[in-house]
């Protein structure tokens, strides 16, 4: 229901994780049942993650229990249930490729159905209910066969059907967050040695209110230092700019 992505210099420390659940609270507004977080950064072989059932409160106590590395990159989810309960195990994030992919998604993939199939045939297992691992699990596939995050995505979001956002992270690429919209909002935030993602301006207004909106069918790649956009076709295409007005977002 909520997303939220930042990208920061390597050394970035704790305020990928601070960023994420700044932003998870300004979405709360939103409804939902379930948040989780996953970060990476130089250094992290696996995605450290956390996800909670219930308020955001009850992650960010799962958070002082077992307190997450230090990283670079980090995105956070807050979950309105369509597809597997609203439990700890179909939260999001959902992890792929031996836990060094993590994927969220707001939205409906309507012929999950269909892939899961597939992808069970294939040999995959699945750790959740919901449709939103089958995407994750075809972005690893995706991302196994090209070693290119931007592409693996561009290539799953053409087999979706439904609404989505999407983002991703991969431990190979820990300054770099992947985002894609299909019907659904996504927005970039831009920074200084420093870039946002959310589902809603509300996710970064705190940190920018330089903005990037996405057009429909559209795959964004943020770095500290960078925004890319792709079409579904893979060609270079452009979002919209414009400045926050503050009083509207807040
Ligand atoms: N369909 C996904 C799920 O049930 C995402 C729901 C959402 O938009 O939060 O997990």
């Amino acid at each position: 229901c909520g997303i939220v992505g930042y990208v920061g210099p390597q050394d970035a420390g704790a305020r990928p994780l601070d960023v994420v659940l700044e932003g998870l609270r300004r979405l709360e507004y939103r409804g939902y049942d379930s948040a989780g977080v996953a970060l990476v950064g130089p250094g992290l072989t696996e995605v450290a993650s956390a996800k909670k059932a219930g308020k955001l409160a009850n992650l960010v106590g799962e958070l002082e229990e077992r307190p997450l590395p230090d990283a670079s990159a980090a995105i956070g989810h807050t979950r309105w249930a369509t597809h597997g309960g609203p439990t700890d195990r179909n939260a999001h994030p959902h992890l792929a490729d031996d836990g060094r992919l993590a994927v969220i998604h707001n939205g409906i993939v309507e012929n999950f159905a269909t892939l899961k199939a597939e992808l069970v045939a294939d040999g995959a297992t699945f750790l959740s209910e919901t449709d939103t691992e089958v995407a994750a699990q075809l972005v690893a596939r995706a991302y196994r066969a090209s070693k290119d995050l931007t592409a693996a995505m561009v290539e799953v979001s053409n087999r979706l059907e439904g609404t989505f956002t999407l983002l991703a992270v991969h431990t190979d690429l820990p300054d770099t967050v992947v985002g894609a919209r299909h019907d659904s909002p996504l927005v970039v935030g831009l920074g200084d040695g420093e870039n946002f993602m959310g589902s809603d301006v509300a996710a970064f207004v705190a940190y920018s209110k330089e903005a990037l909106e996405l057009g429909q069918d559209q795959v964004v790649t943020i770095t500290p230092t960078s925004v890319d956009v792709v079409g579904f076709d893979g060609s270079p295409a452009e979002g919209k700019r414009y400045t926050v007005d503050w009083d509207a977002a807040a």
